[in-house]
């Protein structure tokens, strides 16, 4: 196969450099297309985030005493490198982990739209806000938001650019040191990430890549950041909460899900099995928010599974650089096994593949074709544990209520969406969704895209936000600073305490009155 001039040893030999790394150690980085090696790369050792998170609090303390305008002109700079090279980010991205072009593309775009959102937004969120003193003019209070020092991103494979890049940028916006551990297959795009940073004249050590095994590195890296924003499973989510939690120091958890649509029997089906196909099967159903149950109402389930069926039979599978097939390979072998043994699963306690349910080496060695399962049911694995990859439950319902709390029914909460013509009727049924995002005639892309919101999960599916105001101000702490302009809050020499106690109650009923006028 061609490989991409992304993927020339040059390119390769300079990401290898921006590991911060004096070991020994190494990893193979595979083409998950051809299944071999594309490049090694050094591991970091413990006492290596020991030195990296040294000298990010070094490179910290200057940021931080930056003006916020000033730290946003850097990424402007960087938000116009993310548009120029979106090419050989989608190289790498489509790489190292097998994704289809267009999916390769959607997850470059991702940073450039946070990036052009908190360009946006940060200098509001950051600024000092006056707030009510105690005592009216008497005493003035300021609201101040500091950084938390060094964060520690820890992201997954299944969107390694996305996932490091979008997490760093409003915890580096908001006057933070950053330290990314991507997963060790997909370390390449984050890479290319720190050094676009440092091309758009982030100084150095605020941005610093750490390479090796989560347990382990990992790790270490949670027992020194002083915030952890982390996305990956909700097993290492726990972890990570539990250790956080004796430090007493923050994290964000963004974990998986079990995410329904609903199809009411009024929605336009054409639109609804487009989207049904794009939320299932996007990245081959390695996306956290992605469609792994679908209800269908009674009137329109017999069309709408026929056309769903046939839409995803027609979908074209592909191993290449470039443009031109729907749906690439899953990450590894050892997920296709996992995505595999679910199908099989299903299959053996009675639920019938209406299309799929198999690998298919002769596209690639780990390419598993989209898969629809009718019957699916309680005991069976993918009935209520995530399947991760691009299988998908078809259901039928009669009522409105029916269908909510079958979606409902799930320890999860990243994701749910609802199709309708009837906006109204779809949006009641949309607010009684327990997920942190909720989306009216879209699968996942409305609400993850709209960067002024906040996206993340109930239950399993986590704790904490990224985008919106919570997505930044996360990375900060809240200080108020109030300042007595006259001396009001002690006693008085001329008062009594008594008398001074009377003056404080009548001021505090006076406070309550003008407060509620
Ligand atoms: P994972 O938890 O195995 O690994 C994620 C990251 O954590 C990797 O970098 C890994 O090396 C590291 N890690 C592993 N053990 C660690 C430990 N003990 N301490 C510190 N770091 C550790 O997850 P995964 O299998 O790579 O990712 C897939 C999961 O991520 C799915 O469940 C998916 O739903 C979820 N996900 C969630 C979101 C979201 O925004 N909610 C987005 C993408 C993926």
């Amino acid at each position: 196969m061609r490989r991409p001039a992304a993927l020339a040893p040059g390119l390769l030999d300079d990401l290898a450099a921006r590991v911060v790394s004096t070991g020994s150690g190494e990893v193979s980085v595979t083409e998950v297309f051809t299944g071999t090696e594309l490049t090694r790369l050094p591991l970091s050792t413990p006492s290596n985030v020991a030195s990296a998170v040294e000298r990010a609090r070094d490179a910290q303390a200057r940021w931080a005493a930056t003006p916020v305008r000033a730290r946003a002109r850097v990424f402007a700079r960087f938000h116009r490198l993310l548009l120029d090279r979106r090419e050989h980010i989608a190289d790498l991205i489509q790489a190292e982990t097998g994704k289809a072009r267009a999916h390769a593309f959607a997850e470059a775009s991702e940073p450039v739209l946070t990036t052009g959102h908190y360009l946006g937004a940060a200098p509001d969120l950051l600024r000092p806000r006056r707030r009510r003193g105690m005592v009216p003019l008497a005493v003035g209070v300021t609201e101040r938001r500091l950084p938390k020092g060094v964060v520690a991103v820890i992201s997954p494979w299944n969107y390694p650019f996305a996932l490091s890049v979008s997490d760093a940028v409003p915890a580096l916006l908001a006057g933070n040191a950053v330290l990314v551990k991507p997963d060790l297959l997909t370390p390449l795009s984050p890479l290319y990430g720190a050094r676009l940073l440092a091309e758009a004249g982030l100084p150095e050590g605020l941005m610093q890549v750490v390479l090796g095994d989560g347990p382990v590195l990992g790790a270490s890296l949670v027992e020194t950041a002083d915030y952890v924003a982390f996305t990956g499973s909700t097993g290492t989510g726990r972890e990570i909460g539990r250790h956080t939690g004796d430090r007493l120091v923050g994290c964000s958890l963004e974990l998986g899900g079990k995410n329904a649509m609903i199809v009411l029997d009024d929605a336009r089906l054409g639109a609804a099995v487009a989207a049904a196909v794009e939320s299932a099967f996007t990245n081959a159903g390695q996306l956290c928010m992605h469609i792994e149950r679908l209800y269908v109402q009674d009137r329109v389930f017999e069309e709408f599974r026929d056309r769903f069926v046939a839409a995803t039979r027609a979908l074209r599978l592909g191993a290449r650089y470039g443009w031109g097939y729907d749906v690439g390979s899953l990450i590894s072998p050892r997920r296709l096994a996992e995505v595999g043994a679910h199908v099989e699963d299903a299959r053996a306690k009675g639920a019938r593949v209406l299309t799929g349910g198999r690998p298919r080496p002769d596209v690639s060695p780990s390419c598993y074709e989209p898969t629809v399962l009718a019957g699916v049911e309680p005991g069976m694995e993918c009935f209520d544990k995530e399947t991760f990859g691009p299988v998908v439950a078809l259901y039928r319902f009669g009522s409105d209520d029916e269908a909510v709390t079958a979606a409902n029914a799930t320890a999860y909460g990243l994701n749910a969406a609802v199709f309708g013509a009837d906006r109204r009727r779809a949006r009641r049924v949309a607010a009684r969704l327990r997920a942190g995002t909720v989306n009216v005639n879209d699968g996942h892309m409305a609400a993850y895209g709209s960067m002024d919101a906040p996206m993340g999960g109930l239950g399993l599916s986590g704790l904490g936000r990224r985008h919106g105001a919570e997505g930044l101000l996360k990375y900060t702490e809240a200080q108020s600073l109030a300042v007595q302009r006259v001396r009001v809050l002690q006693p008085p020499s001329f008062l009594s305490p008594e008398r001074h106690a009377e003056v404080v109650a009548a001021s505090l009923r006076l406070l309550r009155a003008l407060r509620v006028r």
